[in-house]
């Protein structure tokens, strides 16, 4: 599976090498004629406000709203889960607009900037290894949304069909399931297109 991540800004290298180590092919996406070969996409964290700019400049929220709706997965971490949201908290404006949830950037203050925890995840046997920095919340999900897991009764995973998103950063860990986890996805919409 060829599993493309978002190279405008963030934590790029990091997602490509989990991706690697759950055997997937990763490649770096700077330009949007890269999304037709692509089986999946990951938009990194980093700073949602840079990575929205730079995707409209570079023609990527049409790209990437063409590219969902081909059913093809696509996975937000963090700034990315941002991205991905139809709404934010506290903003006029939101992203990417493809899934039907509320977020908070910045959610757990400055006492929480940054931390790491085991977080338990629908469809993934044990726990994961999960790093917080600066992270967002999910703070309401239409029916259509799955919730995977929440930390002290917030939502912090979450997935909508072929649209998964974390608030933490999964790919800053030695812990690659979350990145199988996607790559299963995309094996997975992968056939139903052959169909
Ligand atoms: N606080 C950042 C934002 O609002 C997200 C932080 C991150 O991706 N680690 O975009």
């Amino acid at each position: 599976m060829k599993i493309g991540v978002l190279a405008l800004q963030g934590a790029v290298a990091e997602h490509m090498r989990s991706i690697e180590a759950a055997g997937g092919e990763p490649v770096a996406v700077k330009r949007t004629e890269q999304l037709s070969e692509l089986d999946g996409l990951i938009i990194p964290g980093g700073e949602s406000t840079t990575i929205g700019k730079l995707m409209r400049k570079y023609g990527f929220i049409e790209a990437i709203r063409d590219f969902s709706g081909q059913g093809k997965p696509i996975f937000g971490t963090c700034a990315g889960l941002i991205v991905l949201a139809e709404r934010i908290e506290g903003q006029e404006e939101a992203h990417l607009e493809l899934m039907d949830m509320t977020v908070a950037r910045n959610a757990f203050g400055r006492q929480q900037e940054s931390f790491e925890t085991d977080l338990p995840v629908k469809g993934i046997d044990e726990p994961i290894r999960a790093v917080f920095i600066r992270a967002p919340l999910i703070k309401e999900v239409s029916s259509q949304v799955d919730v995977l897991s929440t930390y002290k009764d917030e939502i912090v995973t979450a997935r909508q069909g072929h649209l998964l998103a974390s608030s933490y950063h999964p790919e800053l860990t030695d812990d690659f399931r979350l990145h199988a986890y996607f790559l299963d996805m995309a094996k997975e919409a992968a056939a139903a297109a052959k169909e």
